[in-house]
């Protein structure tokens, strides 16, 4: 498919149809095993971002049946104080999920506040340990972004196997983990980030495209093949107040088989995942009597 026919690839219904299907497990649970899974989210501070973020975190919690509980800490919080909560969640047998809202402020080593989750309640991902296992293909938790970009992919059944994968964008949270990943799926991938010399040469390599830069209109028609499958994670609010991804939407449909938009593409994807890692942490716990995954990696 190419020319003026890009379908535009509709996260909000994928998210829908997937919540759907989380409810049901969620349910499940607690009719099979007297289980209601359980998330905890650690802010602290008072970012206006941050806190939107958890708010949607929260609600998506709500809309599947999972219980949430919010722990508040203040901008000034020592990282003693962070551990200390992630200590009492990770021995409480009710919570299955623990999430710290990055970015954390500048007292608390941010390595130090996630190697202290248990890798069975490390939902979002963000452990050394599911880290390393992105590099092997045995992670216990795929990180929520990446995990979205790959479902949508399944969910349009755009094949990954053997294609040229450009991800733009290199961070330890989006850029690098989704390249592990599709490159699992025996994808050919390329990463590129800000000191990539001519970006344009590698994108055009691309029949999926995947950026996560941080940076509206990087991605422009030239720079796109005919009928590529066009992921963008970026998310950016410009000084009219409106919310734009990397990719020059309206050059770039005309050029891709495929699209996604921003607001409505990925972003809806990011807590969906949140929400299938808590209930799958739930349904690991009630099914099996010791963990198979390390419960700390340090003291
Ligand atoms: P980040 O930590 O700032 O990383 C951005 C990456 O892009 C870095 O690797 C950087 O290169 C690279 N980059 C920046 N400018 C570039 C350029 N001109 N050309 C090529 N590469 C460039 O950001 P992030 O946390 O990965 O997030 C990336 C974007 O995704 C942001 O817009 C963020 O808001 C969005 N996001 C969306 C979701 C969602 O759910 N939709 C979730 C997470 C993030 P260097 O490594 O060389 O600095």
């Amino acid at each position: 498919m190419t020319g003026e026919s890009a379908k535009i690839i509709d996260g909000k219904a994928i998210a829908k149809k997937l919540r759907a299907e989380y409810h049901v497990r969620v349910e499940r649970l607690r009719d099979q095993h007297g289980v209601t899974p359980g998330l905890a989210v650690i802010l602290v501070g008072d970012s206006a971002a941050s806190q939107s973020y958890v708010r949607s975190k929260i609600a998506g919690c709500r809309e599947v049946g999972i219980r949430s509980e919010l722990i508040e800490l203040p901008a000034t919080a020592t990282e003693a104080q962070v551990l200390e909560q992630i200590e009492r969640l990770n021995d409480d047998p009710q919570t299955h999920g623990i999430l710290v809202q990055l970015p954390l402020p500048a007292q608390i080593r941010v390595a130090s506040v996630l190697e202290r989750i248990s890798v069975a309640k490390d939902v979002d991902g963000f452990h050394l340990y599911n880290m390393g296992g992105l590099v092997t293909g045995s992670t216990v938790f795929s990180p929520c972004t990446p995990y979205g970009v790959q479902k949508i992919l399944e969910h349009e059944n755009i094949p990954v196997e053997g294609r040229n994968v450009v991800v733009v964008g290199a961070s330890n949270i989006v850029g690098k983990p989704t390249a592990l990943m599709l490159m699992q799926q025996d994808a050919t991938v390329c990463i590129c980030h800000k000191k990539t010399r001519d970006l344009g040469q590698f994108t055009l390599l691309a029949d999926i495209l995947v950026v996560a830069a941080g940076v509206p209109n990087l991605i422009v028609p030239q720079m796109v093949k005919t009928g590529a499958v066009v992921i963008d994670v970026g998310f950016n609010r410009l000084a009219d107040g409106r919310i734009v991804g990397d990719v020059d939407f309206e050059g770039v449909r005309r050029k891709a088989s495929y699209i996604t938009p921003v607001p409505g593409g990925v972003g809806q994807m990011t807590v969906t995942m949140l929400l299938h890692n808590t209930i799958l942490s739930a349904e690991r716990a009630a099914t099996a009597t010791v963990s198979p995954f390390p419960l700390r990696t340090t003291a």
